[in-house]
């Protein structure tokens, strides 16, 4: 790590020039997080940095390879630069946790993790929700060797899918290729578990500041066609692997005499939440779409109460905070509203159209075509 307490209690960073001075006056270190002895260990090839004189199992020192310092510093140097507030490794008192960088900005305060080893998603999840309890955003950045990619195409592990920043319409992932370039992979449709339909850009770090590549908003070309691709498999392709949620799914279907490549046309979408969810779109969507909309008539209304009990077996069985349910519920029921399958009315929906299932393959896939371009308007726009 960067930080350490002098005996005298002051912290100081390695990566801050003001402090340079003072750190070499000094010879005994202490852990900001254990307070156990620190030893200041000076590379020639390595970054200078400092390391628990023994062994520990201090959080800090977890994930601390040479590649998360480095990424780490470059990070801390970029911003500091354009002149952004950044602190190092920052405790954050109130859900007692450390940033690896934490940005104080004018309208709000950004945590950046730089996240190199593989880690449960949960985890994650619990980090982000516990910044966000303190108005802290997060933002999670990758390695560079993280970022698999094939032309469009790039390979996503289980826990790389819950990275996703989301506080732009279309959902992307941040890659450090240090010392000179970001990377940002923005998701234009869903492949497979493993494999996401992506717009890859980089971003020199030499020229662009955080703000730009923040604000950055490019247009998705193609994603109705990934879409499709994703469709095409779902009509035609191989079963999926039965899960305990997919046989629930298979098991509602059948009881409407529908195999899973019948499924109805409006469900297995990208959404932008998509990301958060391990269970494809096919399944939750054709889910959903069935319990509420199927043996219902034409210009019946959903009230919000009938909503409200699909959200939490959603919630249950997709392993998802409510608020995040409810996030994703209404970006399905926005799609139906643009696939002109509902429209809103006083809190609920109306249905607008008569359902109808495909009688083949076929017949799914000449409907999926029909609301393909629909479909992607969701991440495009
Ligand atoms: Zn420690």
């Amino acid at each position: 790590m960067f930080t350490a307490i002098s005996l005298s209690g002051r912290t100081v960073s390695l990566l801050a020039g003001k402090d340079k001075a003072y750190i070499a006056s000094q010879s005994q270190w202490f852990c900001p997080v254990c307070n156990e002895r620190l030893r200041l260990k000076k590379g020639r090839k390595r970054r200078s940095h400092f390391a628990h004189v023994a062994y520990t199992n201090c959080p800090s020192t977890t994930a601390e390879s040479e590649h998360h310092l480095e990424g780490k510093a470059f990070l801390y140097e970029w911003l500091n630069k354009q002149g952004a507030g950044v602190s190092v490794e920052a405790q954050i008192f109130e859900t007692n946790q450390r940033a690896d960088l934490l940005v104080h900005g004018k309208e709000q305060t950004l945590a950046i993790e730089y996240q190199c080893s593989a880690i449960d998603r949960e985890k994650i999840r619990a980090r982000t929700v516990s910044y966000q309890s303190v108005g802290i955003q997060t933002i999670w950045v990758l390695p560079f060797y993280r970022l698999r990619r094939k032309g469009n195409t790039i390979r996503l592990q289980d826990w790389e899918w819950e990275v996703t920043d989301h506080s732009r319409y279309v959902p992307r992932i941040y890659f450090l290729q240090a010392p000179s370039t970001l990377w940002i992979a923005h998701l234009g449709a869903y492949l497979s578990p493993q494999k996401a339909y992506a717009q890859v850009l980089s971003y020199p770090l030499l020229t662009s500041s955080f703000e730009d590549v923040k604000e950055t908003n490019p247009s998705i070309t193609n994603s109705s066609k990934a879409m499709l691709t994703y469709k095409k498999n779902c009509r035609y392709g191989k079963r999926l692997p039965p899960t305990p949620f997919s046989i629930q799914v298979q098991e509602l279907l059948l009881r409407h005499k529908l195999p899973l490549h019948l499924h109805p046309a409006e469900a297995g979408w990208f959404l932008p939440c998509q990301a958060w969810v391990r269970e494809p779109p096919l399944l939750w969507q054709s889910w959903l779409f069935i319990q509420l909309l199927y043996l219902l008539k034409r210009q019946t209304y959903i009230s919000p109460k009938m909503l409200d009990q699909h959200l939490q077996y959603l919630s249950r069985h997709l392993q998802l905070s409510m608020e995040r349910t409810q996030v994703l519920m209404d970006q399905y029921l926005t799609l139906l509203v643009n696939f002109d399958v509902l429209y809103k009315r006083n809190g609920g929906f109306v249905l607008a159209q008569r359902i109808r299932f495909p009688q083949s393959a076929d017949e799914g896939y000449e409907m999926d075509q029909r609301y393909a371009y629909k479909g992607s308007s969701m991440v495009t726009n």
